[in-house]
């Protein structure tokens, strides 16, 4: 069994179990192995072999892990948390692969769909035949989802679905959209699959960050739906949010992940660096930079740990899923953009690591909830007031 970092000061290790500490070794060696090798290209080129990855990570039985059923893992959620962990120590865009298809796209069929919808499409996705994309975010319509456009309309029995949705990870390899639109009965979710006619997908390029993740469009022009394919355990707005808790979750041990991988680069980089004639590691200057990462990184691990503890015994509140989304998105990115001076100029450079897990949090900080829309959330929990608008 492998250490959870060499770097673990505060022994969080001493608080997962074996089985735990075993899933994480595995996910490990599958990044160390299979991902790690080809993330400077991947980044480079702006893609990765999304569906290749997929069906990998489907037999390790990594999509949809913390769910049951259906051929699903079933860990329970610090293990999928650990999961999420070593992935994102990789590549903040693998580990949106995973949690798109498992928290987002697989738990909005599983939490809401009927089980002709579950039946259809969990086990597919489980192994990764089935990829999943999750629509809720608009243009005009991020952090205020509430304001979507997108609407579906009854005609007959079928639904017919218009608008456009912004942002999707995986959308344009998707073979199932969950689309959430506005109905004369509040918002729903739709189970769309991307063949269906008037559907199409636009790749969004020229991204800084996030560059080994597919980001898309969604156009849905009169895209017809049979009655059936509605969500049917979906009511409002507090749907999406669910899945967007379970997704939170994971970046809440993801993100430190990627500050964990900064900080290695920077401590084996320190090391063999000389300045001045001796290590960079031995002035004191560099020193306080590391040693400020590694607590942060010890708070981040504990407070992940700790959350995961309570979604496991079923009593995690959103507001505690905000604190750690927060708190551990904003280390990790403030550990990047400490390590990257550390290399200096070959901090900018893909052959480390650090600058390109730099850019993927600033997508981490604004996706699943905007830093300052979690200040509110927690602000609210404070208060008994809410002061989003
Ligand atoms: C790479 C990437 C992948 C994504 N994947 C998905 C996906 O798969 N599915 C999906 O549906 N969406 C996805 N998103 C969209 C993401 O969830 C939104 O970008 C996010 O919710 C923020 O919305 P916005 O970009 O419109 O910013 P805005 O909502 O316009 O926010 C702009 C700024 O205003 C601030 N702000 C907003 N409201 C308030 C307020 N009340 N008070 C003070 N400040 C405020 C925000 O915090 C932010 O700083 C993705 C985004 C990215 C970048």
């Amino acid at each position: 069994m492998t250490r959870l970092a060499p770097l673990d000061l505060v022994d969080a290790d001493s608080l997962l179990s074996d089985e735990e500490c075993a899933i994480r070794d595995t996910v490990r060696k599958f990044c160390t192995d299979r991902i790690r090798p080809h993330l400077a290209e991947w980044f480079e080129q702006g893609d990765l072999p999304a569906r290749d990855l997929a069906r990998e990570m489907g037999d390790l039985g990594l999509l949809g892990m913390h769910l049951h059923g259906y051929g699903a893992a079933g860990t329970n959620a610090v293990s999928y948390g650990l999961a999420c962990h070593e992935l994102e120590a990789a590549d903040s865009g693998v580990r949106s692969l995973v949690s798109v298809q498992g928290s987002l796209a697989m738990y909005a069929i599983y939490a809401y769909g009927s089980e002709e919808q579950k039946n259809e499409w969990l086990p597919k996705m489980v192994k990764g035949e089935a990829i999943g994309c999750f629509g809720l975010t608009e243009a005009d319509f991020g952090s205020n989802p509430g304001g979507m456009r997108t609407n579906a309309k009854k005609d007959g029995s079928d639904w017919v679905l218009n608008g456009t949705k912004m942002w999707i990870t995986n959308g344009s390899i998707a073979d199932v959209a969950v689309v959430w639109a506005r109905t004369d009965e509040g918002i729903r979710g739709f189970v769309v699959p991307t063949n269906t006619k008037g559907f199409t997908a636009n790749t969004v390029h020229n991204k800084l960050s996030l560059r080994a993740s597919v980001t898309s469009e969604l156009v849905l022009a009169n895209v017809r739906l049979p009655g059936d394919a509605i969500l049917p355990l979906s009511r409002g707005l507090s749907s999406p949010l669910g899945c967007l808790n379970e997704a939170r979750f994971g970046i809440i041990f993801g993100s430190i992940g990627a500050g964990r991988d900064c900080l290695e680069a920077a401590i084996a980089y320190a090391g063999d660096r000389e300045v001045f004639d001796k290590p960079l590691s031995a002035y004191q200057l560099t020193q306080a930079k590391l040693a400020e990462m590694a607590v942060e990184l010890g708070k981040g691990m504990l407070l992940a740990i700790q959350l995961g503890r309570l979604k496991d015994a079923g009593t995690l509140k959103p507001e505690q899923v905000s604190v750690g989304k927060l708190n551990n998105v904003r280390a990790a990115l403030q550990i990047a953009r400490e390590a990257r001076t550390i290399l200096g100029a070959n901090g900018i450079t893909l052959e480390y690591p650090v600058m390109r897990h730099a850019n993927n949090l600033e997508s981490v900080l604004t996706y699943e909830g905007t830093s300052e829309v979690h200040l509110l959330v927690i602000g609210q929990a404070l208060t008994g007031q809410a002061a989003f608008r």
